[in-house]
């Protein structure tokens, strides 16, 4: 490991990257709901034609079982508590961005695993190293560039597969009128920084990090779920961690070696 070796924001900058998708999950792909080939086939799709359209961040997609040198990763865990899950952290071993989808959480939680990784996806595409933030409807707000948690809960097809409804960059400018353009893709927002009823949005406020929720139900649902390893933790550590593989190596969730 060469643990000084740092690289930040826009990472490998003028490439476009490849995203190694791997599965560290015990859980039974057969549960998932989703066969893992036709997952990563339909997330190439929903970036190629829907996402790289519109934010502009192509990617290619590949099935892999391991962290792939200068990749981005996607990493299919059960959750936060399965041994070394946290050891991931939000970079790969090269300081490349990286997504966790914990798929025992999210069946628990009743939700789809197709959904979570697109949200991922996207979000990560978005902001890849979690430090962006605009001025807002509050003077005295940073604005997370979050681009799938103010729709979370709104989803559409691609190829087949449920995907998440994602924010078009419109969404983040304030100036822009009520119905003026599109601000999502499913076209249920309509207006700058609106959140639906179903979203959140992660704010900077008075020297904190902070969640707003587009409803009482989702302040209530997202109060017990568990989003430990997710984006909105990365941001409030301020500090993006390189995958710690020692650590992973000891609980024989990589086959790395060093
Ligand atoms: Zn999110």
């Amino acid at each position: 490991m060469n643990g000084n070796k740092r690289i930040f924001a826009a990472f490998n900058q003028g490439v476009i990257p490849t995203i190694a998708c791997f599965n560290k999950a015990k859980t039974p792909v057969e549960e998932w709901g989703i066969d893992l080939d036709a997952l990563i086939g339909a997330m190439q799709d929903y970036v190629s034609q829907y996402v790289a359209p519109v934010w502009g961040t192509p990617a290619k997609l590949i099935k892999s079982t391991d962290f792939v040198k200068n990749a981005w990763a996607i990493v299919f865990l059960d959750d936060a508590d399965q041994k070394g899950a946290l050891a991931y952290h939000d970079l790969t071993p090269d300081g490349l961005p990286i997504s966790k989808v914990f798929v025992r959480t999210t069946l628990d939680d009743h939700q789809s695993v197709s959904v979570s990784a697109s949200h991922e996806l996207v979000e990560m595409l978005v902001d890849p190293a979690t430090n962006m933030m605009t001025t807002g409807p509050d003077a005295k707000t940073m604005y997370a560039y979050e681009s799938a948690d103010p729709v979370e809960e709104i989803t559409f097809e691609v190829s087949g597969v449920e995907m998440s409804d994602f924010v078009y960059p419109a969404y983040f400018e304030l100036f822009r009128k009520p119905g003026s353009v599109k601000f999502d893709q499913q076209n249920k927002v309509n207006k700058p920084f609106q959140i639906l009823s179903g979203g959140y949005q992660i704010l900077f406020k008075n020297g904190k990090w902070t969640q707003v929720s587009g409803s009482k139900a989702k302040a209530r649902r997202f109060a017990k779920e568990d989003r430990r390893g997710h984006r909105s933790e990365t941001r409030k550590a301020g500090r993006l961690k390189q995958a710690d593989v020692p650590r992973l190596l000891r609980y024989k969730l990589t086959n790395r070696r060093h």
